[in-house]
């Protein structure tokens, strides 16, 4: 059922919820949004965030440096405080399905994953407009949220629509249900407009990179071909296609002291680090920085669907805002699928 909500309203559920939660929301900061922690006192209005943060919000369930375990064990140990994640996007969520395959709903279950879930409540909304560098829509991806939220929240006159997708989120609407009024169908039938103009835009922006094969096709028919070293010419290794990367999740093991304990941290890795994939005798699979790049593309667009039917790139652009050398993934793939000179593979990469 959908409802409505003012800002002032949205901003007073938000205050309330702080004496239970910790509450994560867009602040401003400068000319930027960015995530932060609510304070529990005089929040105001929260700002919208018209498409992703810059941030991925992998690190609402994922941190970086997260303790996985301690020496000696601290038995009874307080649970963490449930959380509220305010600002998720259609591509947030598809990034934390892909987790999810990884760290949840298979036989291996990571617990701090699993625990983190399972206690935030996820607040997401619709994109209003769109970075240059979105492109959901060469995925086949929607720029509003389709599941995976608590509460979803779509602009409309006087405030917001407020559409629940779980038990959870009827629950915190029932719960506070002076804050919200009953949407006008008019509302209901303007949020599928706006819905469909801004995904006709980010298709229009994206229409200089024409999509008609499957990316696991463009990628994997380069298995053995020289065009890596081409694409990663301007590549400097600076990690931070993978850092911004909602989907991606490796992560090292890196033990400290803290006092009279011994800490095991799971700390952010990236496959572009020459010791990625480095083994216990030293041996490292992939030497080559083209390798490595290589990699990128196979585990996003061909190892990780073929193994849990969900590509591993939401289009969310943030790799391309932040690479230091200029890389496009759009571009890339668009190369690699229009590009097939059958001459190349004579000249193997070993
Ligand atoms: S690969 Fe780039 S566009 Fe795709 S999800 Fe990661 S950061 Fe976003
Ligand atoms: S952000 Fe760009 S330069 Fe840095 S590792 Fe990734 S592809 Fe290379």
């Amino acid at each position: 059922m959908v409802r409505g909500i003012t800002p002032a309203a949205l901003a007073e559920l938000a205050r309330t919820l702080t004496a239970t939660h910790d509450v994560f929301a867009p602040r401003r900061c400068g000319d930027r949004l960015v995530l932060d922690r609510l304070a529990s006192a005089g929040a105001g209005e929260l700002p919208w965030n018209a498409y992703r943060l810059p941030e991925p919000l992998k690190a609402i369930w994922f941190q970086p440096g997260r303790i996985l375990a301690r020496w000696p064990r601290r038995d009874g140990e307080t649970a963490p405080r449930p959380r509220v994640l305010f600002g998720a996007k259609a591509c947030d969520l598809k990034a934390v399905a892909c987790l999810d395959r990884v760290l949840r709903d298979h036989e291996f279950k990571d617990p701090g994953w699993c625990a983190a879930r399972e206690s935030t409540l996820v607040v997401a909304g619709d994109c209003t407009d769109c970075a240059e560098s979105c492109f959901c829509s060469m995925l086949g991806d929607l720029p509003y949220p389709t599941g995976l939220f608590d509460l979803c929240l779509s602009p409309a006159e006087g405030g917001y629509l407020v559409e629940t997708g779980s038990e959870r989120g009827e629950r915190l609407v029932a719960d506070h249900a002076g804050l919200f009024s009953d949407a006008a169908p008019e509302s209901v039938e303007r949020r599928a407009d706006a819905r469909a103009e801004l995904a006709a835009r980010v298709r229009r922006q994206n229409e200089r990179f024409p999509v008609r094969d499957p990316f696991e096709k463009s990628v994997s028919k380069h298995d053995r071909t020289r065009i890596w070293a081409e694409l990663a010419a301007t590549c400097v290794e600076c990690n931070a296609c993978n850092m911004v990367c909602p989907t991606c999740h490796c992560f090292l093991l890196h033990d400290v002291r803290a006092g009279d304990a011994a800490l095991r941290l799971g700390l952010w890795d990236s496959c572009f680090s020459a010791g990625h994939a480095r083994m216990a005798g030293g041996l490292t699979p992939r030497l080559q920085l083209t390798e490595r790049f290589r990699n990128h593309y196979q585990h996003k667009f061909v190892a990780f669907p073929r193994n849990w039917g969900i590509t591993a790139c939401s289009g969310c652009g943030r790799c391309i805002e932040a690479c230091m050398g200029r890389i496009d993934k759009r571009e890339c793939l668009h190369k690699l699928e229009t590009r097939w000179i059958p001459s190349e593979v004579a000249q193997e990469i070993d």
